[in-house]
Formats: structure tokens, sequence, C-alpha cells
């Protein structure tokens, strides 16, 4: 499979031979939704790269249920803190749409770092992205209305689940945005009134993803563009290197 075409974007990045390599100590597992990839206070035991499905990493409050701080699906990686050293886990990872993702032990992680610069180089990268999103994460929920907030995680849904349509409740919707179910009600019913999305117990339907990119808060265009200039402009850079090593004597 080439680098275009692997399902896993982080995995597609890294150059063939690092990429088969990784994959040779990877397991494919199945994810099913409420399955817990990681806990806080807990020993990270695999890392996790999605091939399909969706991941929310979760920052426990008190004696709340917790904020969804972040999504990951085929373009990231459930682990981070493996790759800076750690081995307890901060964040919760649970699994919001079922998919599949290879998996490997934290040891076998471990040694592929020291083995591959470029898996160290690609997941350096990744680590900044998703620091930057997690503090883009914190000053949106301080700052942008709720609305526009709602409409930057039903983007960041469509764009993960690679579906129009998906199941998303009061309650976890409420998690994601950290307010009070009548907020969410009031949130739905205003982005239903405007004709971008379909919204009937849990089950959303969007129509209109133009229409949500509009009422979204810059937050979302942000992440993305992030994303694209560290990761993938990396990618480019890589190419153009090696092509001009081969054209040397
Ligand atoms: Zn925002």
């Amino acid at each position: 499979m080439d680098s275009v075409t692997y399902p896993n974007r982080l995995l597609a990045i890294l150059p063939r031979k690092d990429r088969d390599r990784l994959i040779t100590r990877c397991q494919e597992v199945t994810l099913a939704v409420g399955d817990l990839l990681c806990s806080p206070g807990e020993r990270i035991r695999h890392a996790h790269f999605p091939l399909a499905g969706i991941a929310s990493l979760v920052v426990p409050v008190d004696t709340h249920a917790g904020l969804h701080v972040e999504l990951v699906g085929t373009e990231g990686m459930i682990g981070v803190p493996l790759v800076l050293g750690a081995t307890t886990a901060t964040l919760q990872g649970c699994v919001q749409h079922s998919g599949v993702s290879l998996r490997l032990t934290a040891a076998a992680l471990r040694r592929e770092l020291k083995m591959s610069r470029s898996l160290r180089e690609m997941l350096n990268r990744y680590t900044f992205v998703l620091r930057t999103q997690l503090a883009e994460t914190a000053a949106c929920n301080s700052f942008h209305p709720l609305e526009a907030r709602l409409a930057r995680w039903l983007l960041m849904m469509l764009d993960r689940s690679h579906s129009t349509e998906f199941h998303l409740t009061h309650e976890l919707l409420g998690k994601m945005l950290g307010v009070r179910r009548v907020g969410i009600t009031n949130a739905a019913g205003a982005l239903q009134k405007h004709g971008l999305v379909q919204y009937s117990r849990g089950d959303i339907k969007v129509l209109d993803r133009a229409g949500l990119e509009k009422l979204s808060c810059a937050c979302y265009r942000s992440a993305k563009d992030t994303y694209r200039r560290i990761l993938n402009g990396r990618t480019q850079q890589s190419k153009r290197r090696t092509k001009t090593v081969r054209r040397l004597p």
C-alpha cells in the first residue's frame, strides 16, 4: 500500500520502509464504542493508530464526567505521552465511533522511536500539533459562542467519521461543549432551524457542510491549517530533500 492511500495519515507520512517495519510490530484490533484506550493515572500499555473510528480525549474535572478536549481519528494516534517518555496517562481515551486500529505495545513503540528518525520526527510534530489544538480548545471554550463551538465539533466529527451521519447524544455533546443539556438543546435547535443539520434522538445528519463552516469559530480552520502546515508540509519537504539527494553524483 503506498503512502497516498494508507488509511492512517500519520503512518502515510512515514517512508515506506519505516512504515512497513512499524506495521509488522502492530496488531489490528477492533474499537467498540465505550472502549477505554487509556485512563488517567494508569500505565499506558499501547499506542493506537486508528484506521477507522474516532476516540475522544477527555480531561477529568473533579467529580464530573469530564470535558472532551480533542477527537482523534485516522489523522492521529492515541498514546502521545509515550513519545515524550511518559508512561502514565493524564487524559482518558474513549472510543466514540467504532472502528479499527493498529495497536502496538509501549515497549515496541519505544524501540521503533530509537530505530526510526522519521518516526521520531513525525510523532514529535504530531505532539506539537495536538498540544496546539488542546490549547486552542481551552481558549475556544472560554471565548467562542456555543453555536459556533457546536458547529466546530460537528465538523471535526464529520472529518473523522468520513460520513455525514453519526450518533451523538445530548449527554456526549454536553461533555464536548462543557454545558448543560438545555444549552445543547438550544444550540442544536438553532443549527436545525438554519437548515444545517437534522437532529433526532442523538442521530445527526449534516445537511449543509459549507453552512457549518461559515457558522463555526475560526478554531476549526486554524486546527486544520496547523495540521497541514506542520505535518503535510513536512512530507513535501522530505520528498523534495530526497529528490535533491538522488541528483547528487
Ligand atoms: Zn473556537
